[in-house]
């Protein structure tokens, strides 16, 4: 029997890397998507759970390449059973009058276009075979608003509206759904200082920053059978949090 193949964008990334290892831990064979990281510990991963990395460079900013490279990539993969859209982008703490038509243009494509695209090709790829999972990053700011984040929260809302949008488009052959993180360690939030990390703690129930490995454990389970019927949910894994 074939191996089921996930595909991961941003797998490079903390919780890319996270995603990387529990599906390869479950079986899956990996496409992983990866822009300027080191893949050296995502083909250690792979080669430990004795399951194939095939690994491309996509820059997501360039939107009408990033469509055609993943066309090429998803098309003859007859094992490829979930998409999981992760690569994503942000300009840090910033007013949005102080925010150029450049910076707007880059989290846009990167974070909301490009996600929009990979799910036309997956949703495709899925239609044809009438199975399939696709799974959005988004962020609890999509949701409730992140003061100086006002376009990487647009960008956000715009990946869960498109989840729910395709989720009922889709059924009943594919399921998508969308993940929303609250405060997660990785690089995108290293810049936080101590006491920026205290004060997250502070307005977090669970009084803790998340780790990338509760957002893999969410999305293996979207992906699985367990959750066969849940489509068009955005999943909070933010330990409570609504507001930083
Ligand atoms: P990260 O460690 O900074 O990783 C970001 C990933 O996106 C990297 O793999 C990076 O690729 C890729 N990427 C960035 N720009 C790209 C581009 N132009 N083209 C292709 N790939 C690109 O961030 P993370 O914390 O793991 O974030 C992953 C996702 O979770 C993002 O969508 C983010 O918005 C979302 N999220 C994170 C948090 C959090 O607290 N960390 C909270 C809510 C939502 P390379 O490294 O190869 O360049």
């Amino acid at each position: 029997m074939l191996r089921k193949t996930v595909l991961i964008t941003g797998a490079t990334g903390g919780i890319g890397s996270a995603l990387v290892k529990k599906f390869a831990e479950a079986g899956y064979n990996i496409i992983a998507t990866y822009n300027n990281g080191d893949i050296t510990h995502l083909q250690n991963i792979c080669k430990k759970c004795e399951v194939d990395l095939q690994s491309v460079k996509i820059d997501f900013a360039k939107v009408g390449i990033a469509e055609n490279m993943l066309t090429k990539v998803i098309a003859d993969q007859p094992a490829l059973q979930c998409v999981i859209c992760n690569a994503g982008i942000s300009l840090g703490e910033k007013m949005l009058i102080d925010t150029s038509l450049d910076e707007i243009n880059s989290i846009i494509n990167v974070n909301l276009t490009s996600v929009i695209l990979c799910n036309k090709i997956a949703a495709k790829h899925f239609l044809g075979q009438k199975s399939g999972n696709i799974i959005n990053i988004a962020s609890i700011y999509g949701i409730y608003g992140g003061s100086c984040e006002a376009v990487y929260s647009a960008s956000k809302a715009g990946v869960i509206g498109l989840s729910k949008a395709l989720a009922d488009e889709l059924g009943p052959y594919v399921r998508v759904n969308a993940i929303a993180p609250g405060y997660i360690q990785t690089a995108m939030t290293e810049g936080y200082s101590e006491q920026e990390q205290a004060e997250i703690k502070n307005r977090t129930p669970l009084c803790r920053l998340g780790k990338p490995e509760s957002v893999a454990d969410a999305a293996l389970f979207l992906s699985s059978d367990e959750a066969s019927f849940i489509t068009g949910q955005v999943l909070e894994v933010s330990g409570g949090a609504i507001k930083f």
